[in-house]
Formats: structure tokens, C-alpha cells, sequence
């Protein structure tokens, strides 16, 4: 039976910021998703080649000032790269690839022999103070997770990794960031805490109706890393029911860099044993740093579901961690949203 394998993170190449420092709105021609021959990592014809089903794009906005100027550039950014991805298919790789809105539409978009486009957004600091942004994206770009922060905190929560000021801003969410959780609980967007502090993540699993998941993050216990999760933190994900998705970033798979996917399937099997099959997936981080020995690019993305069967892990096993994991996932924060409504 074939594995629909879904990589939950990738970014699609944009200006960082503008010579103010402020988060880049200008558009980025897209055309370069429909070449095989290109330092993209994640294109149509990589994907195809790699056997990759699905695949969340990544909204990015690194954080900047959290003033007027700040929020404006980030929210006029998070939408142009939103209507990037709307426009990218149609122009570069019509009948090959579907932006998708439900796990429904995901299966019967790879079913088809089509590559499923989820849209996602990487930091919360697009959303300022006005929660109502959520169902705006939600209802209009079909978003389906949202990284509640990037390195650096922002109004909504601390974040794991911070470049300068203090520790703690919020001491995890705020109670603005809280709201956000619930707006995003009720719009079937779920709550990434891929980037978020470990307080953050906690906090987010106990104020989540729907469980949380990491969207590209690996193992504390093997590699010390403040982007990577604890025992601690696998353990309250499990009681949640949620889901980490191991990345391929070589500097959190081992110490020091150069990490390969030997060590990205040792983080998998490292969750399963701790705390089971159903909480663990896989996410590339391609365009936004990811790229290791052995899954390189998309169309290496077939070494994946090979490496896991090598490690033992029989076919339901690895069709669960390739993508079933997610998939139920979405389809868990999906009900939220019908029985919120009636
Ligand atoms: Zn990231």
C-alpha cells in the first residue's frame, strides 16, 4: 500500500527584511517551483520525484519591532506570501499541485497523483494584538497552522530562542496569546509550538482544546538544543494527543551540526519508544535552513519511508509517522470547527 508522506514544514524563498529592517512585503517571483534544476529544495518536479504527497508552505515573517511599523509590515508580508502561494500554482505548475484546506482534500488531492499545497503561517507576530486575524486567515487563505512564535518574543508568547532583551517577556502566553489559541482553536487552525519556550509549550497544551503539535522540532534527550522538546514536554504532548514532526536540521539532530538521516530516524524512534507511533512525523524545513546527508531535497524524500522500514517499523508504522499522524491531526481540529458552530 502506497504511504502518503506529508513534510509539515517548508518555507518558499522571500526577502527577509526591507533596508529598515522591517519584515519584507514585496513580492517574490515563484516561477522557480516548477524546475527540477534549481537551489530550491522544494519544487513540483522534486516533489514528484521524491513520491512527496503533501506539503505545508510556510508563511514566514521573522520577527522585528513589536511597534505600529512592525505589525503593519509583517501582516501586508504574511498576505502577499499567502496570495504567492494562491497564484503559484495556477501560473507555474497548473493540474500538478492543489492548495488544499481540509485533510480531505489532501487525500483525494494525492490520490489523484497531485501534490497537496497546505498553507501555514511561521510566527504569530503578523497577528499583532487583534485576534480576529485568525478567522480573517483562516476564512480567506485557508491556513492550517500557525507557529505561535519565530525567534523572538512577540505580544502573543515567549519564544525558545532569543537574539537579544531578556529571557521572558510574557512568562510563556500572554493572555492575548491565549485568545489567539482559542480563536485558532475554533477556526480549525492548529497551534504550532515548533519555536515557542518551553513554558509557552506547556502552557499552550493546558489552553488548547485541540492538541498541539510541533511542526519542526526534534529530541532534547539526544541533542541539546533549545528548539528541540524534553521528556518533559514529549510527555505532556502525548497526554494532549498531539504530534511532534522531527526535522531535517542537521544542528538539532546532533551537537555541534552535521546531523544525517541515520540521526533523524533515531529522533523518530527515540518518540516512539517514549511515547508512541501516533505522536511523531517528519517535517524538511526546506527553503528555511532544513537539508541534510540523505534527504537533501524533495526528491530524496522516498529515503524516508525506506530508512523507517530499514529501522523496523512495519507498513501501518511508517505510513502513520510519512503522514497518517498529520492527517488525523487536521481532521481532529476539523471537527472543532463544525461543533463550534453548532
Ligand atoms: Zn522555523
Amino acid at each position: 500500500m502506497p504511504v502518503l508522506m506529508i513534510d509539515t514544514h517548508i518555507d518558499i524563498p522571500w526577502e527577509e527584511k526591507t533596508a529598515g529592517g522591517l519584515p519584507c512585503w514585496e513580492k517574490r517571483d515563484q516561477a522557480d517551483i516548477a524546475l527540477r534544476e534549481t537551489e530550491r529544495r522544494f519544487t513540483l518536479p522534486k516533489a514528484e520525484a521524491g513520491g512527496l504527497g503533501a506539503a505545508c508552505l510556510a508563511a514566514y515573517t521573522p520577527q522585528a519591532s513589536l511597534d505600529e511599523a512592525g505589525h503593519e509590515a509583517a501582516w501586508r508580508r504574511a498576505r502577499a506570501m499567502l496570495e504567492a502561494m494562491e497564484e503559484m500554482v495556477p501560473l507555474h505548475v497548473p493540474g500538478r499541485a492543489v492548495l488544499c484546506r481540509t485533510a480531505q482534500d489532501v487525500r483525494r488531492t494525492a490520490g489523484a497523483g497531485q501534490v497537496a499545497l497546505i498553507p501555514v503561517m511561521e510566527n504569530g507576530y503578523p497577528l499583532a494584538d487583534d485576534p480576529a486575524k485568525v478567522g480573517h486567515l483562516a476564512r480567506r487563505y485557508g491556513i492550517r497552522y500557525i507557529t505561535l512564535t519565530h525567534n523572538g518574543h512577540n505580544l502573543l508568547a515567549d519564544s525558545a530562542v532569543v537574539r537579544q532583551g531578556p529571557a521572558e517577556a510574557h512568562g510563556g502566553l500572554s493572555a492575548l496569546g491565549r485568545e489567539v489559541i482559542g480563536e485558532m482553536n475554533r477556526h480549525g487552525v492548529l497551534v504550532d509550538v515548533s519555536h515557542a519556550s518551553r513554558r509557552t509549550m506547556m502552557q499552550a497544551v493546558d489552553v488548547s482544546t485541540v492538541p498541539v503539535f510541533a511542526s519542526h522540532s526534534c529530541v532534547r534527550a539526544l541533542c541539546d538544543h533549545p528548539r528541540n522538546l524534553d521528556d518533559g514536554q514529549l510527555d505532556a504532548l502525548k497526554a494532549s494527543g498531539g504530534l511532534i514532526q522531527v526535522t531535517a536540521m542537521a544542528p538539532f539532530l546532533r551537537r555541534g551540526g552535521g546531523g544525517t538521516l541515520t540521526d533523524f530516524v533515531e529522533h523518530v524512534l527515540y518518540v516512539i519508544r517514549r511515547i508512541g507511533v501516533e505522536h511523531v512525523g517528519i517535517s524538511s524545513d526546506f527553503d528555511g535552513g532544513g537539508g541534510m546527508e540523505g534527504w537533501q531535497d524533495a526528491s530524496e524524500s522516498h529515503h524516508l519511508p525506506a530508512a523507517l522500514e530499514r529501522a523496523g517499523l512495519d507498513g501501518s508504522e511508517i505510513r502513520a509517522v510519512c503522514g497518517e499522524n498529520m492527517l488525523h491531526l487536521m481532521e481532529r481540529a476539523e471537527k472543532e470547527i463544525v461543533e463550534s458552530q453548532t
